[in-house]
């Protein structure tokens, strides 16, 4: 196979093409000589059903995946092309963040296992909007992927399938796009909405609007549309296959429900068994509950799916029949066990005029399962309390994890040479062995190595920043990020006034010494979100100051970059030190940026919260830089009551920073941005309290941590540090979850 694909590179003359037209010719060249695998004739197979895959660019990771990336760029310097030039062809972003790259790594994790594990998703034409900066405020723009044309995936026309609603009915056309392992090549398998103009809308948007009426349905067809043409594909296959008797179907086939987006799977199953094949609604019942799974990933109320009855009813009376017989089977179910009423009445899938997607979740699921250790305890003991009283043999834990292969082999081949030269390249198969890298912690010239590999990760950080956005980053300093979407539970705000007290600090001359830092934040918020799009507009006014401020700005500097997304994630994490990871206590389900950066040898700087607390375990407490909060003290300061009002009061440093939202020092242009973002401080909001994610608690400690590491970063015990936190990161490579969820969950 590498063979002949070689040869048909080799082939192709790139004289007067386009680096597009090159790009897609390459990767013809590729998809032509691979079979992709889209199901199993024997053995079970399992699903992975996610309304997002935030897979990034695809190019380079296949090329990698084949083994001959290398090969490949040396035919091309032949040819006079160097193989960088493809960094050109952007990426396909049809995921939001997290939970869209945690599926994108499973099943790059899968395929590396030999694992029979297919993605299925939906093919939006335009994926998340693109961001610009205009006078610091977020602008989006649709983000048409396939401009670059779409080689890696293949047209089924033949599997079309009618998706039925009761104002129309819609095809769904799948496209297989491989997913390339060692020994096995899986497709993930992404349906495109056809059949006239509104038909098409529903695969038109990631993320429709969702602030009217209208654009809830879209969303709710959305997740109906991939349901039904998921369900529809396993349940075809399976008759066709072992006829219609489904008393095996879950000994050939496992689902995973990557958040509550696809749960309508599980209902649309018992629907189809019912209706079309005869079987009685308790035996359709059964068999979900021994084939389908959930995976849970927040537990803010506000994304906690509800479904209000009348949408359900309007667009899919066949569905709404069988969530009401549902609810009813669960009310008789609850009785015969004896369940207390309270515990029944947070379980219960219908709740008020809306139905419960969580809930219906917990009912039909098989296993449920939370993304890291403290995240699954807090289901059990809040959450889903009752359900886990009732049925606790449901609920499992597996740490959320990252594919090394994109995550260091492809965007750090330098520290992946070193690694080899220390341990061999064994670890790129099995990265269990990465381990070996401890005992390399003491040995002077592999930590040299180290930190020169650091050093040239962060040249190549600073060239792209600048070719991207247009930024001179301060040289030789130290690199402090915060990635990720942009939300308040994730307090970049909070990062914001810690730089603002450094500031200050600064000015003041109380800070000597202070080794020149820089703050790098990326973040798309989501369109509607009148706050998160404040604090990128407040970050941006304090990066101008900054940056205006001749007294600080060889020593500090703060750069948000624009239009963070996967392949900017691949430059941001080789290149920095610090990794802030500093959500409140007990909101971050788990993180995965926290891994990327772990694994590249960044300290993590951040709260007892989500997978930090295990990356902690792992690498040692004295090798990061833990503060604030833990989630016992946040639910105490609820019980008891909070008042930031107070802390503020006692804090003139920190009162200076958060008044920069309404002194003058900053404008927001008249927009109320600032305004609205210090009385959510001081004052609060109909929904919740005054500094609801407990910023002022935890900020004295942030600015204290942020100091200690600036003064320790000097010193040889820093690299020490971060060499050791990527010694250790083996546990949380995807091969290990996805291990876990095959071994716990899926039995394949
Ligand atoms: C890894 C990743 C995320 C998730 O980051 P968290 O810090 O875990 O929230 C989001 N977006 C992109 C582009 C990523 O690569």
């Amino acid at each position: 196979m590498k063979e002949k694909i070689l040869n048909a590179i080799k082939a192709i003359d790139p004289q007067g093409k386009t680096v597009v037209q090159l790009y897609n010719e390459i990767s013809d060249a590729v998809m032509k000589n691979i079979e992709i695998k889209t199901c199993e004739t024997q053995n079970k197979a399992a699903y992975y059903l996610s309304i997002e895959f935030l897979i990034g660019r695809m190019f380079y990771n296949n090329l990698l995946e084949l083994g001959i990336l290398e090969d490949v760029a040396n035919i091309l310097r032949e040819k006079g092309v160097s193989i960088q030039m493809f960094e050109e062809i952007e990426d396909a972003a049809l995921g939001n963040g997290g939970l869209g790259r945690l599926a994108a790594c499973f099943i790059d994790s899968a395929a590396g296992l030999n694992l029979p594990l297919y993605g299925m998703g939906i093919r939006y034409k335009y994926g998340l909007f693109k961001q610009r900066f205009e006078d610091g405020f977020q602008e989006e723009f649709p983000d048409d992927w396939q401009s670059f044309g779409d080689p890696w995936s293949i047209r089924k026309e033949g599997e079309r399938r009618v998706i039925r609603f009761a104002d129309m009915d819609v095809t769904a056309v799948p496209y297989d796009v491989p997913i390339i392992g060692k020994d096995r090549i899986n497709a993930l398998r992404l349906y495109q909405a056809e059949g006239g103009k509104k038909a098409e809308q529903i695969s038109e948007y990631l993320y429709p609007a969702d602030d009217t009426e209208e654009g809830k349905l879209l969303r709710l067809r959305q997740e109906y549309f991939l349901s039904a043409a998921a369900v529809g594909d396993l349940i075809e296959r399976y008759v066709r296959e072992n006829g219609k008797g489904f008393a095996a179907f879950s000994k050939k086939n496992a689902v995973q429900l990557n958040d509550t987006h696809p749960v309508l799977a599980a209902v649309e199953f018992i629907r189809v068994l019912t209706h079309e094949y005869s079987v009685p609604f308790a035996k359709a019942v059964m068999i979900a509950r021994e084939t389908f799974n959930y995976t849970n990933h927040t537990i803010l109320p506000e994304a906690l799916e509800c479904w209000p009855k009348k949408y359900i009813q309007a667009l899919l009376p066949d569905i709404y029949d069988i969530l009401v017989k549902l609810d009813s089977k669960q009310r008789r179910d609850c009785r015969k066990a004896g369940v207390e009423k309270a515990d029944y009445a947070a379980m219960r899938i219908v709740q008020g005029t809306t139905f419960s997607m969580a809930n219906t979740a917990v009912f039909l699921a098989n296993k449920v399962n939370g993304v890291a250790r403290i995240h699954t305890e807090i289901l059990k003991e809040s959450l889903f309390a009752p359900a886990y009283r009732n049925m606790p043999e449901k609920f499992v834990n597996v740490t959320n994890g990252i594919t090394q292969r994109r995550w260091l082999q492809l965007c750090n081949a330098e520290l992946s040479s070193l690694i080899d030269s220390c341990i061999g390249s064994k670890w790129r198969e099995d990265v269990s062995l990465l381990g070996g890298m401890k005992e390399f912690a003491q040995d002077e010239k592999v930590l040299d190595g180290f930190v020169k590999v650091k050093r040239e990760k962060k040249a190549q950080l600073a060239q792209y920043v600048q070719a991207k956005d247009g930024i001179v980053l301060l040289p030789n300093a130290i690199v402090y990020a915060q990635v990720k979407r942009l939300h308040e539970y994730k307090r970049q705000l909070m990062t914001a006034f810690a730089i603002l007290e450094i500031y200050h600090k600064l000015k003041s001359g109380e800070l000597k010494d202070f080794y020149p830092s820089v703050f790098l934040f990326g973040a798309k918020s989501a369109p509607a979100y009148f706050r998160a799009k404040g604090i990128i507009k407040f970050i941006n006014e304090i990066s101008k100051m900054i940056a205006a401020d001749g007294d600080v700005n060889q020593k500090l500097q703060v750069v948000f970059v624009s239009n963070y997304n996967v392949s900017y994630a691949e430059k941001i994490v080789t290149g920095t030190d610090v990794s802030l990871q500093v959500s409140t206590a007990g909101l971050e389900a788990s993180g995965t940026g926290n891994m990327k950066f772990m694994l590249n040898g960044s300290v993590t700087c951040g709260t007892m919260d989500g997978a930090n607390i295990e990356i902690v375990e792992h690498a040692g407490r004295s090798n990061n830089y833990i503060f604030g909060a833990e989630v016992d003290e946040i639910s105490r300061l609820k019980a008891e009551g909070y008042d930031p009002n107070a802390i503020f009061a006692k804090d003139p440093q920190m009162k200076r920073a958060v008044e920069t939202l309404i002194d003058g020092t900053f404008t927001d242009g008249g927009k109320g941005y600032f305004q609205e973002l210090y009385n959510s401080l001081t004052v609060g909001a109909s929904w919740h309290k005054p500094d609801h994610y407990f910023i002022a608690r935890d900020l004295p400690e942030y600015v204290d941590a942020l100091l200690r590491i600036n003064k320790d970063y000097a010193s040889s015990d820093f690299v020490k540090k971060q060499f050791i936190n990527m010694a250790s990161a083996a546990y949380f490579s995807s091969d290990r979850s996805v291990s876990e969820y095959a071994e716990k969950i899926w039995k394949i």
